[in-house]
């Protein structure tokens, strides 16, 4: 074979979660599209707010071609990153300006970039916390570096920081968080950011190294009951921000969000034409332009939450009724529950057979849990309460 072997692999193996996906198209065609409760994917369903497409019109309406369509500079439009700054600085207090952001192709490109900024040899190692988003093993591996991650804290799905103290060591060059999390739905607490903060200062003195911590934040504006979510740069200097409009502007196709390496950062300027050096090794120059504008204009808005609201209230309130034990999220838009057997593959196999599509939590780094993406029309929740409600009685 005269290719990549290990990218040929990749590329060969489809993802739990697509195969899923696949296999309720299929499916569908066979029992019929309302008889299959795909919980799969995290494709948002709300609309994107209106801001998008009247600020599309507006813009195809006022400007030439090659201002709609032209190549921006490497790393974003000026003005499109001073309104990037803008907005932070004006909903987290920070003092952040244009040249502390990289325009991405969305969170994806955005981890991409950033690890290959920052690891520099193969003895270079990057930690996650489980329940982790399953593509930063991808990501972490393009980069060069080892990947490892903490298991779950099955109590509240915070950090398990007495395992993360373990696992840090003179080779630990980042260690990646996502809150809201994909797929507990959990907010990690200040308290849990603090601490968190506190123990990578005192590993950074005791090696006397950087520990960068890449906050993939794809869904910070999605939470519920007024929780918030703090803002890492503020509470540990050497935070990286990893942003994308995907779920908060429901623009997951358009590959749109962004880079922050803030002043404070170590070695911020080096970093920052690191990340500039990654983005063009990798392809990642210039994103896309026209939707540069639009996120300059929408910065701040989402789709309607409350649809997501609605659907998680009624599935956690209808599962924990029947006597699933479920994380209840504090936002994005999936629910974590107890698989109803120790193996979490088997489960969803079992659940698959009342046409419940559920993705298992093990590629996530969490044995014995399944994730319900909830990103789903209303109606199809409700059809599928007694599916749930069957496979329970299974297992009684
Ligand atoms: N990080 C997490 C936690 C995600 O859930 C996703 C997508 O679902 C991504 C990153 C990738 O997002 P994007 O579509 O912006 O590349």
């Amino acid at each position: 074979m005269s290719v990549s072997k290990a990218m040929y692999e990749l590329g060969s193996k489809r993802s739990v979660i697509r195969d899923l996906f696949e296999y309720g198209k299929k499916r569908a065609e066979v029992v019929g599209k309302d008889k299959v409760y795909d919980f799969s994917l995290g494709n948002p369903t709300v609309p994107a707010p209106e801001c998008v497409n009247e600020t599309i019109r507006d813009l195809t309406q006022t400007l030439d071609s090659i201002s709609l369509h032209g190549y921006t500079s490497a790393q974003g439009d000026a003005d499109t990153r001073q309104a990037m700054a803008d907005y932070l600085n004006k909903t987290y207090q920070l003092g952040v300006n244009k040249d502390n952001f990289y325009m991405t192709c969305g969170a994806a490109a955005s981890l991409t970039i950033t690890l290959k900024a920052i690891v520099s040899s193969n003895q270079d190692e990057v930690l996650t916390v489980a329940p982790f988003f399953p593509e930063y093993a991808v990501f972490a591996a393009n980069a060069g570096a080892k990947f490892s991650f903490v298991s779950p804290d099955y109590e509240n799905f915070q950090i398990n920081m007495a395992e993360l103290e373990s696992k840090i060591n003179e080779h630990t060059r980042a260690i990646i968080i996502n809150s809201p999390n994909n797929p507990s739905g959990v907010v990690y607490s200040l308290d849990t950011i603090k601490k968190l903060a506190a123990l990578l200062e005192a590993k950074e003195k005791e090696y006397n190294s950087t520990i960068y911590l890449i906050a993939d934040e794809p869904y910070r504006e999605i939470v519920y009951d007024g929780v918030e979510v703090p803002y890492a740069t503020k509470y540990y200097k050497d935070t990286v921000v990893c942003y994308s409009f995907s779920k908060s502007l429901s623009l997951p196709g358009e590959r749109i969000g962004y880079i922050l390496v803030p002043d404070e950062a170590t070695d911020s300027k080096e970093l920052y034409a690191a990340v500039c050096g990654a983005g063009r090794s990798l392809g990642y120059v210039c994103a896309p332009s026209l939707m540069q504008k639009v996120v300059a204009k929408c910065i701040g808005q989402t789709g309607d939450i409350n649809m997501y609201l609605e659907n998680r209230n009624l599935l956690y309130d209808n599962l924990t009724k029947m006597g699933y034990s479920c994380v209840k999220p504090d936002g994005a838009f999936y629910l974590f529950v107890k698989a109803l057997e120790d193996d979490a593959d088997a489960f969803a196999e079992k659940a698959k057979a009342h046409d419940l599509l559920v993705v298992s939590a093990n590629s996530f780094g969490c044995p014995g849990y399944v994730r319900i993406s909830y990103c789903v029309d209303k109606d199809m929740i409700e059809r599928s309460l007694p599916a749930f409600e069957a496979l329970k009685k299974e297992y009684e």
